[in-house]
């Protein structure tokens, strides 16, 4: 079975750890979103791709879901220490030797998808791990506060101000001109099915589908979608605040009608949410309500075997 993910941080994390549970052998591709992406004292971090790479390989902090299990912060405190910002966001000395190899790399010209195959020989996750692009692309924020109305990078509204301005519009900056990553187009359509996780749909899933090609691509594809959002909240995060910038309802059908009939195979709901799950243009979409959230392995691995078990479904009925 071969399987691709579009993948953003922790949601997209979680549920890939789940589905190497549920399908031990399957060949998962992971399709990384790197609109995240941001340059800090001189190095460049790829704040999804990391999740995405120590929660599989065993390295993640589990309590928090980023950053390196057993960190510490002395190169931040020593960085604070000469006054250099920004202090806002949190990198640990395990985690900073992950840039600067990173960084090393790409300043001698290798791509970040070869960049990130050579982390991932360290990590050993067990998925192939590639970036959306090998082009930057940023996502911005457009807010209005007292210091009026500007663009920020997306790091800045959501660690540092924790999204307290509302969006006026979020924009992945440069996915315009950008390609598809080497072998994304390729496992795309060698895929039996692609899922999405619960992944924040705007800056991390709309931001991989933003990349000219992939949304294009999955069109051939049964796409099965699980819901980030149980009984109209995000589970954890903000993800409200970046859904109401494009004007789109927190809730799970909203969501499903974001990602649209013509993307979306399948749809799955937390089970409080099944009973009252209308979807007006959207009745294309199989929806199925299942326990969505990840609490603890077990529950995970069942959230992962329920899309594929959907995915299965859809892709024989289109077979
Ligand atoms: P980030 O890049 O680290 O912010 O992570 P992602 O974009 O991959 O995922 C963030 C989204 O995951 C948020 O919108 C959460 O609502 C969702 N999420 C986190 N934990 C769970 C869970 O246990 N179940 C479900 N259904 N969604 C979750
Ligand atoms: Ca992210």
């Amino acid at each position: 079975m071969k399987i691709v993910v579009l993948a953003g941080g922790i949601g997209g994390a979680r549920f890939l750890r789940g589905l190497k549970a549920a399908a031990p052998d399957a060949e998962v591709t992971v399709i990384g979103n790197t609109g995240d992406d941001i340059h800090l004292f001189g190095l460049k971090v790829c704040p999804d791709l990391d999740t995405v790479m120590y929660t599989l390989g065993g390295g993640i902090n589990e309590e928090q879901g980023w950053g390196r299990a057993d960190e510490a912060f002395k190169v931040k405190e020593e960085l604070a220490a000469y006054g250099v910002e920004p202090t806002w966001f949190g990198l640990g000395d395990r985690d900073f030797a992950t840039h600067i190899v990173r960084t090393q790399m790409l300043d001698a010209g290798y791509p970040l998808s070869q960049v990130t195959e050579a982390l991932c020989d360290r990590w050993q996750p067990g998925v192939r791990l590639i970036p959306m692009t090998d082009d930057r692309v940023e996502t911005h924020v457009v807010i209005d506060d007292e210091r009026g109305k500007r663009a920020i990078h997306f790091q800045e509204w959501w660690v540092k101000m924790r999204a307290s301005s509302p969006a006026l519009a979020i924009t992945p900056v440069g996915a315009d001109e950008a390609k598809p990553a080497p072998g994304v187009l390729k496992a795309i359509e060698e895929a039996d099915f692609v899922l999405l996780p619960p992944s924040n749909p705007v800056v991390s899933i709309g931001t991989i589908l933003s990349i000219p090609g992939i949304r294009d691509a999955l069109k051939a594809k049964t796409v099965v979608g699980v819901s980030p959002i149980i009984g109209g909240a995000p589970v954890r995060g903000m993800a409200d605040a970046c859904l109401s910038a494009i004007g789109v309802e927190t809730s799970a059908a909203a969501v499903a009608g974001f990602y649209g009939p013509a993307l979306l195979s399948g749809w799955l709901v937390a089970t409080e949410d099944g009973p009252h799950f209308t979807s007006p243009g959207l009745e294309d979409i199989a929806v199925r309500a299942r326990p969505l959230l990840m609490s603890d392995p077990e529950a995970t691995r069942a959230l992962a075997a329920a899309a594929v078990d959907l995915a299965v479904e859809l892709s024989g009925e289109s077979a």
